[in-house]
């Protein structure tokens, strides 16, 4: 498959390369790749996995608790903060879970990274069995088999 943009003689070059760069700009969402235990890939949105939920006026942070100001740069920054890398990383994916893709957040409560959604204990096993869980699972496991990684 050729994406690459052919140069045409100078003469005949369009006038709207400019315009094409745009709209690969606004096609670009940043993506995360999950490799599981069982080798089977999933892609999910950054904002999923860092667990980055869009409120009405703003961003929020199930994990470190907090919210951001609804503007994609806030939202990057905070994904890149030390302490809320080490709290991610206090709240794995749970292996019972499997490609369910659950975080456990406390007795309570869990969050599935999949729906961006959180869930409590008591439900979270109608969750995973739940038409649009299951939904979300398929999209995840599709988006991997043409999911290219950019540099
Ligand atoms: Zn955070
Ligand atoms: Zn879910």
């Amino acid at each position: 498959m050729n994406i690459g943009i052919e140069l045409a003689p100078a003469l005949r070059q369009p006038k709207i390369i400019v315009e094409e760069k745009r709209k690969n700009v606004v096609n670009d969402v940043p993506n995360v790749i999950l490799t599981l235990k069982n080798k089977e890939s999933l892609v999910i949105t950054s904002d999923a996995y860092h667990g980055i939920i869009m409120g009405r006026e703003m961003y929020r942070c199930v994990f470190c608790k907090m919210e951001i100001e609804l503007n994609s740069k806030s939202k990057e920054l905070h994904k890149n903060i030390a302490k809320h890398k080490k709290i991610l990383e206090d709240y794995p994916h749970l292996e019972d879970f499997g490609q369910n893709l659950i975080r456990k957040m406390d007795k309570s409560s869990y969050y599935c990274t999949l729906c961006t959604v959180i869930v409590s204990s008591m439900l979270v096993f109608r969750h995973t069995s739940s038409e649009s869980h299951i939904q979300q699972l398929k999209r995840a496991i599709s988006k991997s088999s043409t999911y290219t990684p950019s540099q």
